[in-house]
């Protein structure tokens, strides 16, 4: 059995099912996201471990314990919400040392404890400071210190860097991991954001509308989505439908603007409309001539490590990213070559609508 254990949790509102049939094992000392678009249950099941929003059916448990029907404040876990703000009144230091002072841990021990969790906040030098002395940012790192210091055995995080700016955000994303390796807590958080999942996570939840639609590794999530909702929500896609020519084995060749391409599509039938999927960075852009599809360049956009480019052709406007490794980008009118090599390629049955 895994340390914390979702079987089939549900939570309806009135008719609608806000979560539904969640099952989900988190192994000890584990770091799991739960991803997906805004509305799809999140939340509500980190509400539902935490014990702030009651279970409508299934059950949670935690080392062996069942939990499901547990007070909040019995289960002991630590929590870092985005509206779970700090006591206002009281300094940093009191803030992280209440948790301790509520499972009456004794003085001594306590003063070592919270110095200890300041310091892997770096916030040690603000301890005599009140919250509305402190920018977001360290408010969101109190709060973390504060959920920490009490050794829980689950850290339960809702979008626990949302008030930072982009570079504080990346660089805390590192410590927050960093944290968590050295605390070696389990860690289960909420995030809508996908580079934030895939670089903390050891695996990543995707919800959508009220259901775990894949759980896995950052890497497969990204490269092998189980789904087509998945694999539009989840990076930049094109997707270019065309028609099966003749089939062999698994494999399938299909038209592209009469172009003929091979993909490994077992099952399919003549005739069959398929959209093949390739992520933006795996296409090639060669000389005019070569590859498999003429194209121009019609849009340049400089994003700092990378150039991307949006590329007409007989398919319409293909998205193609390329390392910005110093050379000349190319120019706006360019004529091209679009190329790719047949394993990057994704196949879904039927025409994929657009995100
Ligand atoms: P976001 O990323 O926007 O925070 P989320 O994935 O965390 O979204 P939840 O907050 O879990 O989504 O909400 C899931 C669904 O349940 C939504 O449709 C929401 O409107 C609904 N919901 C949440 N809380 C309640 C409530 N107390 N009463 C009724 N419906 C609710």
């Amino acid at each position: 059995m895994s340390f914390l254990e979702l079987r089939d949790i549900t939570k309806r509102y009135g008719t609608l099912n806000a979560v539904s049939d969640v099952t989900l094992s988190v192994e000890k000392g584990e770091f799991v996201s739960l991803l997906g678009p805004s509305g799809c249950g999140k939340t509500t099941t980190l509400q539902m471990i935490a014990g702030f929003v009651d279970v409508t059916a299934g059950s949670i448990r935690l080392d062996g314990r069942d939990i499901t029907h547990a007070k909040a404040n019995s289960r002991g876990l630590g929590i870092v919400f985005q509206s779970y703000a700090l006591f206002p009144h009281m300094t940093v230091y009191d803030n992280v040392s209440f948790g301790l002072e509520m499972q009456r841990v004794p003085k001594s021990d306590r003063k070592d404890r919270v110095e200890e969790a300041l310091g892997l906040v770096h916030l040690s030098a603000y301890a005599g400071r009140y919250p509305r002395e402190l920018s977001g940012g360290q408010r969101q790192r109190v709060a973390l210190a504060r959920a920490i210091v009490i050794r829980p055995p689950v850290l339960l995080l809702d979008e626990p860097l949302s008030n930072l700016d982009a570079k504080l955000r990346e660089a805390m994303q590192f410590e927050l991991r960093d944290i968590q390796r050295k605390v070696g807590t389990t860690t289960v958080m909420v995030t809508h954001d996908q580079a934030e999942a895939f670089s903390i996570s050891d695996r990543v939840v995707v919800m959508e509308a009220g259901r775990i639609t894949q759980i896995d590794e950052p890497y497969r999530i990204y490269e092998h989505p189980e789904t087509e909702f998945i694999s539009r929500f989840v990076g930049k896609t094109n997707m270019l439908p065309g028609t099966v020519q003749t089939v062999n084995g698994g494999y399938a060749s299909v038209s592209l603007a009469g172009v003929p391409v091979e993909v490994e599509a077992p099952g399919v039938a003549l005739g069959e409309t398929l959209t093949l999927c390739i992520r933006p960075e795996k296409l090639r852009l060669a000389g005019a001539g070569q590859g498999r599809l003429p194209g121009r360049v019609s849009v340049r956009y400089f994003l700092g490590s990378q150039w991307l480019y949006h590329i007409d052709g007989p398919l319409g406007t293909l998205m193609a990213v390329t390392p910005n490794d110093g050379s000349a980008p190319l120019d706006v009118d360019m004529p091209v070559g679009i190329d790719w090599s047949p394993s990057v390629v994704r196949v879904h049955r039927g025409v994929m609508a657009e995100a």
